[in-house]
């Protein structure tokens, strides 16, 4: 076998570019063209089940996939350091609030795409500019209410401004206000109350809380079951893990919670999102679309929201999670507000928090 690398390369890729070319041909695109292009991913995303999704845009477009994995926070730093110099093509992000302070920093590229316009519903992308539409999103989550039934009533936990409410008091858990999925949450809960009534929405959580501010979403929804808290917000995927898990602890934890979709009656449950952005300084805006049109397709929407047990963002698309659909996530009316109002409110939030002393 060590006597004749080269040939056996030699052989081997021709064999690759035989398969490329074939694919590439069925799809109607040009192999000359395709075979040598590369698309850089820069993404804080990493589900097993992305991998299939990468796989096939490749099978698809003849476009190879190069990613760089990272968090949120380490991808945004990368392409500042990096600068024009980035090789980054596509970035996906989680959550409004981070993709609002990236696109703030002039990260993301606008873009034009009669497909994305057309595919994805307006509130969940950036706001338009006469350049175009810097990011979109590809999946939500919704930010739920999780209770402790034997201490809180249904009727008391049914919206987001009750979690305000006196009575209430010591049975509030959340984790840090600063955080992004909060604070996209209170930007929009801010937008509709105005800043009076926002600022003594976000004192009456503080006055309400069982104790301060720790651990991630998981967490309180484990504070919750044991005891410590008889409320709190959490992202709906991170149920839908506990519905799903076979430990028995884990179980236990989903048989004493009970979950709400908030404000049914009224504005709909806030959803996040994840999504993706073209970068700045892309060198493959035309792939790096191709790519973002891509995510909105079905085969892709389908793997891109359950791999994280989220819901689809395409208009007509559904998926089948019975871990969602166990805990009413097949049936609720989301909110639309437009998610551009969390990169508008951001900074006054984040100084109402302070003012409230929500740490
Ligand atoms: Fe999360």
């Amino acid at each position: 076998m060590s006597l004749r690398p080269n040939r056996l390369r030699r052989q081997l890729s021709q064999a690759a570019l035989a398969v490329l070319a074939l694919s590439s041909t069925v799809f109607g695109i040009n192999p000359a063209n395709a075979q040598d292009k590369v698309l850089h991913l820069y993404s804080a995303r990493h589900y097993p089940t992305d991998e299939v999704m990468y796989q096939n845009f490749t099978k698809l477009t003849g476009i190879q996939i190069k990613r760089v994995d990272g968090d949120d926070a380490g991808i945004v730093a990368r392409l500042k350091a990096e600068g024009a110099a980035s090789p980054a093509d596509v970035v996906l992000l989680v959550d409004a609030a981070r993709m609002a302070v990236a696109d703030a920093q002039g990260l993301f590229r606008p873009i034009k795409s009669a497909k994305l316009d057309a595919a994805i519903p307006a509130h969940l992308r950036a706001a338009p500019t006469p350049e175009g539409v810097t990011w979109t999103g590809f999946s939500t989550r919704a930010r739920v209410i999780v209770y402790d039934p034997l201490r809180v009533e249904a009727e008391d936990v049914a919206t987001y401004e009750q979690l305000a409410d006196p009575k209430l008091k010591g049975l509030l858990c959340t984790r840090s206000g600063s955080h992004p999925y909060n604070l996209s949450l209170f930007a929009t809960v801010i937008e509709r109350l105005g800043d009076e009534k926002g600022q003594a929405w976000l004192n009456g959580l503080v006055a309400n809380m069982a104790r301060p501010p720790k651990g991630g979403d998981t967490d309180q929804i484990r504070a919750v079951a044991s005891g410590e808290c008889g409320v709190a917000l959490t992202n709906s995927y991170y149920i839908a893990r506990l519905v799903k898990s076979d430990k028995p602890e884990d179980r236990k934890v989903m048989e004493r919670v009970r979950v709400v979709f908030p404000n049914q009656a009224t504005t709909g449950t806030h959803v996040n999102i994840a999504g993706a952005a073209v970068a700045r300084h892309s060198k493959n805006v035309d792939a790096a679309i191709q790519f973002m049109e891509f995510l909105a397709s079905p085969f892709a929407q389908d793997y891109f929201a359950n791999g994280n047990n989220e819901f689809p963002t395409a208009k007509g698309v559904t998926i089948d999670n019975p871990a969602l659909k166990a805990i009413g996530g097949d049936n609720f009316k989301a909110d639309t507000i437009p998610l551009s109002v969390v990169a508008k409110n951001l900074t006054k939030v984040q100084q109402m928090l302070d003012r409230a002393g929500y740490k």
